[in-house]
């Protein structure tokens, strides 16, 4: 059994999801879980919908859903002109459903409605692939992850639970195997919690899917379908002469994930580790490169340094209001606020007096932060900030990074080096 996990781009349209089938025709004769996530812009047109919904624009909510069914309509008639295999009657369906959601009334519970709604671009994507494929001549099966994929009730940010999760995988794979199926395509990024509601990820959940089934089904192998190469030492966005990281380990990749490197999601390297299943990260429009190999041994870790940057940082800095030195006290208080509001923090660090971290300016709301922490802080915040990572540095590549830019905060570690440089 191999895992392949198309991503958003991959299935951005007609011409996207017939090069999928190409690449899938030339594995015939293995047996496939194919993860797919939702099309093109899929997830954050639906998180808008969700937006809306959210603040009683119904009639906002409902233009942006007709837009969501136009942009699968065109798609669904590219790929099925003249055919009696289209799931016209799915699609409709499913949007259906997404209406009856969007013109019932808002619980206030914004993160448990989210995942309810959120979903559907997964359920969309892997409904019109699958029939895709069967319409090709695969003996393909559509499976529902929301009945597989066992979380917590996290969320937005399930927590797979393992046990009861690997007995739902191996039974439901193995009877569709048995059942004479060879491909099973199932949703990437969504699961369901013990009460049968639907749960997701956290967003680009879906190579953490992808893994999930991998560690679950003792997998061969797992493929992430890119548009990029493979894993690069930067991200081209901001760096010319990027290099392809052919071989990486395990641990390497972990490092990478979790500092900001977005060829995958972060939770993804874990489970794979665990079972020493390879993970490779090729190209869908040149699928026969070799693209990246992610795997057990560290012999070809430090041979390039690599960078991650990310961009529009805020540094905010937190010092007590009564001249108090900073203790775990005030720690449990401010991570307290940040894990409740979900905020992620790329980096920290504190002085007798202060306490400071790096967030994603858009990942959080700032105004709001800061008029919590006012009460017992004084808050400074500086904006506009860079966050650069640099693996396997050396001082002429932090010199090249920072040239000209001023340098606000510095962390080295024996093989890292993290920036924050403002211009
Ligand atoms: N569709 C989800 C997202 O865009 C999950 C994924 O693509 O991995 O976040
Ligand atoms: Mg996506």
């Amino acid at each position: 059994m191999r895992i392949f996990k198309f991503g958003g781009a991959s299935v951005k349209d007609a011409d996207a999801v017939r090069n999928v089938a190409k690449i899938l025709k030339t594995y015939e004769g293995e047996e496939l879980v194919v993860v797919v996530s939702a099309m093109g812009k899929t997830t954050n047109a639906l998180e808008a919908i969700m937006q809306s919904f959210a603040n009683g624009d119904q009639k906002d909510a409902r233009r942006q859903v007709d837009a969501l069914y136009i942009f699968h309509q065109t798609i669904l008639a590219e790929l099925f002109s003249s055919s009696s295999h289209a799931p016209n009657g799915a699609i409709d369906a499913l949007f259906e459903a997404l209406k009856t959601r969007i013109e019932g009334s808002f619980s206030g519970d914004f993160h448990f409605e989210y995942d309810q709604l959120i979903s559907f671009g997964e359920l969309l994507s892997t409904t019109i692939v699958n029939a895709y494929l069967k319409n090709e001549g695969f003996s393909s099966a559509w499976a529902d992850a929301r009945t597989l994929v066992r979380t917590d009730d996290h969320w937005r940010e399930g927590r797979i639970q393992w046990e009861v999760t690997e007995v739902l995988i191996q039974n439901s794979i193995k009877s569709f195997i048995d059942e004479g199926h060879s491909i099973i395509v199932t949703q990437g990024f969504i699961g369901h919690e013990s009460n049968g509601y639907t749960t997701t990820l956290g967003r680009e959940g879906s190579d953490f899917t992808a893994a999930v089934f991998a560690y679950c089904l003792d997998a061969e192998d797992v493929t992430i379908w890119k548009d990029v190469p493979g894993m690069l030492n930067a991200d081209p966005k901001y760096f010319d002469n990027t290099v392809l990281l052919e071989k990486i380990s395990f641990k390497e990749a972990i490092e990478l994930a979790y500092f900001g490197a977005s060829v995958i999601h972060p939770k993804t390297i874990q489970p794979l580790k665990r079972k020493k299943i390879p993970l490779h990260i090729k190209s869908f429009l040149n699928p026969s490169a070799p693209g990246s190999v992610i795997q057990e041994s560290l012999d070809f870790d430090d041979q390039i340094p690599s960078f991650i940057f990310k961009m529009n940082q805020v540094l905010v800095s937190l010092t007590p209001k009564d001249f108090s030195f900073i203790i775990e006290e005030n720690l449990e208080h401010i991570f307290g606020y940040l894990n409740k509001e979900k905020i992620r923090i790329n980096l920290m660090q504190n002085s007798a007096v202060s306490f400071s971290f790096i967030l994603d300016e858009s990942k959080a709301d700032l105004s709001q932060l800061v008029a919590y922490f006012s009460a017992d802080y004084l808050v400074k915040y500086n904006k506009n900030l860079e966050l650069v990572t640099i693996r396997h540095y050396d001082e002429p590549t932090i010199r090249r990074v920072t040239a000209g830019k001023k340098i606000i905060l510095e962390q080295k570690s024996r093989q890292t080096a993290r920036l924050v440089i403002s211009d």
